[in-house]
C-alpha cells in the first residue's frame, strides 16, 4: 500500500458505499446479501439521508408513497401500511427506520462519521477512504450514495452572524421540535421546501414573512389518507405498478401523450387542465401533452392555466401577480405539490415581500435588511436550496488516478459514463449521478435501478477475477454529449436552475440530469451490461 496523509492502519472491506439514505441502505443490504464485505459510512447519526436531515414542518414526499417506497421485496411492499398518499417526513424516516431493522443494515454501518477524502491506488486498485476524526479505509470498490440534494446551500446573504435571532436551513432542520408560538418568522426561498414550511409556519407562528426571489410553479398535493382499496390493489398485482414505473419517463406509471396542446381547442385543453389539476400529481397538468417540455407556445398553455388557479385562490390581485410565476417555462425548474400555499397569503400574519422588487441587502441584528426596509425577526428559515447532484461528490475530496481531484474532472461540468462512472476513477460508482434520470424521477425507482446494474457488475467482476474497471474518456464523452443533446431539444436548459448549477454562485452551468427518460435510461445500462459492460476498461 502507498503511503497516505493519514498514518492510520486501513481496515479492508470489498466495498465502501457512503450515505444511509434510501440508496445506501440497499446498497448495503444487496451487496451484503450476496457475500461482500461493505462498510457504510454516514455523516448523520442514523439511517434516512434527506429524511434523517429535512425535519421541517411540512416536509414530505410528492411523489406517491406507495411508488415513492422499495419494490424490490414483495414482504416488504406488503407489511408496510403507508399513512397518506403522499406520507409526511415522520413516516418515511419510520419506514427507513423499518427498513434498517428488518434487514439488520445499522451493524454495517459507521453513524456521524464524514468521508473528507477518498484516493485511489494505482499500485493496489484500491480506494483509501479517509474520515473526518482520523479513520481511514481500504476497499476495493467506492459506491457514493450521497444523495443529489444532501448538501444544503449556504445562504449568500452577507451579515448572518450579527443576526439575534434563531435560524435554521431545511435541508439541516434541529431534530428537537422548534417552538414558533408568538414568533416572527422569516422565510427566504420559495422552492418546494419553502412551499411545504411556510403553510405550517402560518399556522403557529405569530407572524411570518416570506423573502421571495422566484415565484415558483406549485399544484395542489390533494392529499389525504392513503386509499386502502389503491394498496390492496398494488399488493395483489405486485410488481406490475412498480414494473409499470421502471418502465416509464419519470418513473411513474402514466399515459404517454400523443397530442399536441396546439393542436386541440382552449375549451378541450383547460377542460384537461382542469382535470389534472384537480388529481393533485406532480406530474398531471405536464404531461397532458407530449409538447409542453418542448414548446414554449405549448408549455404556455399550462403555465397560463397554473397562472390563472393562482389568481383565483389569492383574494388580492397585486399579491396574486407577485406570486405568480414569469420569465421561464413551467416544469423547468422542478414543480412543487402543495398544501394551502397560495390560499395561506389570504391570512392576515403572512405577508410576502418581492425580492424582485426590493433586494436583499443583507441581515441586521433584528432581522432582513432589503433595499426597501427592515423586517424584524425572531426566526429566520433559509429554504434556499442545495449545490445539488455534484455538490456531495465534489465535496468528497475524491482523487482518481495519478491523484487528479474530481473537482480537476469536473471544473467544465461533470463527465460521466450513464451518471455512474467517472473515466479516470476506477471502481468508483455513483448511485443518482450527473447524468443518469436522477432528480427528474421518482427517485427511489432510480435508486434500485442503480444499486442493481452497480451491485451486478461488482459481482461479475468478482467472478471473472476483474480487479478494476472504469469507463472510457470516449464512452463517457459521448454519453455527456447525449446527455446535453438530448436536454437542448427540450425546454430544460433555459431555465436557470438548480438542475443547471445556476443557483450555486461560480458552479459551471451545466444541464446535469438525463432528461431521456427512466425508461429508456435503464434499457441502455441493461444493453451495455449485456454487452460485457461496453464503454469500460477492465484489467
Ligand atoms: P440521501 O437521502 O440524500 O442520503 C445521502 C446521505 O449521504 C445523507 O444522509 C448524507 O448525510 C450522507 N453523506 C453525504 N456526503 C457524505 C460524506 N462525505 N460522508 C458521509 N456521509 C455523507 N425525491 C423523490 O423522488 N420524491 C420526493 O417526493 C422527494 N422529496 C424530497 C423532499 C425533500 C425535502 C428533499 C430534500 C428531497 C426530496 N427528494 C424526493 C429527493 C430525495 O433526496 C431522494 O428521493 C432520496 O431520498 C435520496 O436518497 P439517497 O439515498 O440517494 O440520498
Ligand atoms: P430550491 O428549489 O433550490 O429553492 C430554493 C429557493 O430559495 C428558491 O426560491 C430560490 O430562489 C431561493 N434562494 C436561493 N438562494 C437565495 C438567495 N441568496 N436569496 C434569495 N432567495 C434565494 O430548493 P428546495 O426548495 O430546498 O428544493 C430543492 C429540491 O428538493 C426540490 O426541487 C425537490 O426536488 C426536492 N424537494 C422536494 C420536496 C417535496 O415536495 N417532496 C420538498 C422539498 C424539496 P431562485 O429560484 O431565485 O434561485
Amino acid at each position: 500500500m502507498t503511503t497516505h496523509p493519514n498514518d492510520a492502519t486501513p481496515a479492508e472491506a470489498d466495498v465502501v458505499v457512503v450515505g444511509a439514505g434510501f440508496a445506501g441502505l440497499y446498497l448495503v443490504h444487496r451487496l451484503r446479501s450476496a457475500g461482500l464485505d461493505v462498510v457504510g459510512i454516514e455523516a448523520g447519526s442514523d439511517v434516512g439521508g434527506t429524511w434523517y436531515w429535512n425535519r421541517y414542518p411540512g416536509a414530505r414526499c410528492d411523489i406517491p408513497s406507495m411508488l415513492y417506497s422499495y419494490s424490490f421485496d414483495e414482504d416488504l411492499v406488503k407489511e408496510w401500511d403507508w399513512p397518506e398518499k403522499y406520507s409526511a417526513q415522520p413516516d418515511i424516516l419510520a419506514y427507513l427506520n423499518h427498513v434498517a431493522d428488518r434487514f439488520d443494515l445499522r451493524r454495517s454501518f459507521r453513524f456521524d462519521t464524514r468521508v473528507r477524502r477518498a484516493d485511489f491506488d494505482d499500485h493496489t486498485g484500491r480506494w483509501i477512504v479517509a474520515t473526518e476524526g482520523g479513520g481511514v479505509l481500504s476497499a476495493r470498490h467506492l459506491v457514493t450514495a450521497v444523495g443529489a440534494l444532501s448538501k444544503s446551500k449556504p445562504p449568500e446573504v452577507p451579515g448572518l452572524e450579527r443576526f439575534a435571532g434563531r435560524w435554521m436551513h431545511t435541508g439541516a432542520w434541529p431534530q428537537e421540535d422548534v417552538d414558533l408560538a408568538g414568533k416572527h418568522v422569516g422565510v427566504i426561498g420559495t422552492g418546494s421546501s419553502g412551499i411545504q414550511v411556510i403553510p405550517i409556519l402560518a399556522e403557529g407562528a405569530a407572524k411570518v414573512t416570506v423573502f421571495q426571489r422566484t415565484a415558483n410553479f406549485t399544484l395542489p398535493a390533494k392529499n389525504g389518507p392513503i386509499d386502502p382499496a389503491l394498496v390492496e390493489r398494488m399488493r395483489e398485482d405486485y410488481p406490475a405498478e412498480h414494473v409499470a414505473a421502471r418502465r416509464s419517463l419519470f418513473g411513474i406509471p402514466a399515459e404517454r401523450p400523443t397530442k399536441s396542446a396546439l393542436e386541440v381547442s382552449e375549451e378541450e385543453r383547460t377542460a384537461t387542465f382542469t382535470e389534472r389539476w384537480n388529481r393533485g400529481e406532480l406530474i398531471g397538468v405536464l404531461s397532458s401533452y407530449y409538447d409542453l417540455l418542448l414548446d414554449r407556445a405549448a408549455n404556455e398553455t399550462a403555465g397560463e392555466f397554473v397562472r390563472d388557479r393562482i389568481r383565483e385562490i389569492v383574494e388580492d390581485p397585486a399579491l396574486a401577480e407577485a406570486l405568480v410565476p414569469q420569465g421561464y417555462a413551467f416544469g423547468t425548474k422542478r414543480p412543487c405539490l402543495d398544501t394551502n400555499y397560495y390560499a395561506t397569503y389570504n391570512r392576515p400574519n403572512v405577508r410576502l415581500v418581492n425580492l424582485r422588487e426590493t433586494p436583499l441587502v443583507g441581515i441586521t441584528e433584528a432581522g432582513v435588511q432589503t433595499e426597501a426596509e427592515e423586517h424584524p425577526l425572531d426566526v429566520l428559515v433559509f429554504a434556499t436550496g442545495f449545490d445539488a447532484i455534484t455538490g456531495p461528490l465534489t465535496a468528497m475530496g475524491i482523487h482518481g488516478r495519478d491523484g487528479v481531484p474530481l473537482t480537476e474532472a469536473w471544473k467544465h461540468g461533470p463527465v460521466t459514463y450513464l451518471g455512474l462512472s467517472v473515466p479516470q476513477f476506477p471502481n468508483l460508482f455513483t448511485v443518482t449521478g450527473p447524468g443518469s434520470p436522477s432528480v427528474l424521477s421518482n427517485m427511489v425507482v432510480s435508486i434500485e435501478q442503480h444499486v442493481e446494474w452497480i451491485s451486478d457488475l461488482i459481482l461479475s467482476m468478482r467472478e471473472r477475477g476483474v480487479a478494476t474497471i472504469e469507463a472510457t474518456e470516449v464512452a463517457a464523452k459521448d454519453w455527456t454529449a447525449h446527455v446535453q443533446e438530448v436536454a437542448e431539444a427540450t425546454l430544460y436548459p433555459e431555465t436557470d436552475s438548480w438542475f443547471t448549477g445556476a443557483n450555486v454562485p461560480g458552479k459551471p452551468k451545466v444541464f446535469m440530469p438525463y432528461v431521456g427518460g427512466v425508461g429508456r435510461y435503464r434499457r441502455i445500462c441493461d444493453d451495455v451490461a449485456a454487452a460485457d459492460y461496453r464503454g469500460f476498461v477492465t484489467r
